[in-house]
């Protein structure tokens, strides 16, 4: 490691930092994951929406009444609005207290049914068109926000670096924000580099 670096999430401390379990600074079990699962699923060509005519795909999608967060068009930067492309699906486990173990006993086939299923609720043509489905199941997607963790204190010593190494994430906020992301991320820039807060 060089002089000082950048860990990109505390809950990861214990396993990938040395001498960090032997005399914990805070307690990484503290911050608390939702599992999920994210599938890209590869198209033919883009899906015709059951509710809006005529109106391009947008980068993000949010499914109406659904557990999923929705899905990301994964060629939006492309800049067209035809032909092949692939959707980004994400759907977290949260409505089920053993999330983590449901997730781990869904087979690739009961996890694309879920999220085909859903999605033909906005577009009706998405079997037709979908050639094929890559599923990840993650055990610790975003940071879970919880009661009486915002002003715990866990959160502030985990903020502190540990030898040299320093904390940036939206871990430390408790909620997975793009803002808290690029605070944390200039704040430990900004220590690193011996300007103080
Ligand atoms: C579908 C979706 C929609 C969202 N919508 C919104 C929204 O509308 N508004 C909002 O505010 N937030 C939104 N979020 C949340 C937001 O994207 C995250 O909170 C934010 O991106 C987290 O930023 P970060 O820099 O803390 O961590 P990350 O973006 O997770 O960055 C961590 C980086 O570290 C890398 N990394 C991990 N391990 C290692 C390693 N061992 N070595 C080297 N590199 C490593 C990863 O590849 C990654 O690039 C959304 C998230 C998703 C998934």
């Amino acid at each position: 490691m060089r002089k000082s670096d950048l860990c990109v999430a505390d809950v990861y401390a214990p396993y990938v930092i040395r001498g960090f379990r032997d005399d914990p600074p805070f307690a990484a079990n503290e911050f608390q994951h939702n599992a999920w699962f994210v599938a890209n699923l590869f198209l033919k060509d883009r899906p015709k929406s059951r509710f809006v005519k005529d109106f391009p795909l947008a980068w993000d999608n949010v499914l109406y009444e659904s557990q999923s967060l929705g899905y990301v068009t994964a060629t939006h930067q492309k800049g067209i609005d035809y032909g092949p492309t692939v959707l980004t699906y994400y759907y977290p486990m949260c409505e089920d207290p053993a999330g983590r173990t449901t997730l781990f006993n869904y087979d690739w086939k009961q996890l694309a049914d879920v999220c085909l299923t859903d999605l033909a609720r906005a577009h009706p043509d998405i079997y037709e068109l979908t050639q094929r489905i890559d599923i990840m199941r993650w055990g610790h997607a975003m940071i879970s926000p919880r009661p009486n963790f915002i002003w715990s204190g866990i959160r502030q010593k985990a903020e502190k670096p540990f030898r040299n190494i320093h904390f940036a994430h939206t871990d430390l906020s408790g909620i997975a924000l793009f803002e808290e992301a690029f605070y944390h991320g200039l704040r430990a820039a900004v220590e690193i580099l011996g300007h103080g807060r």
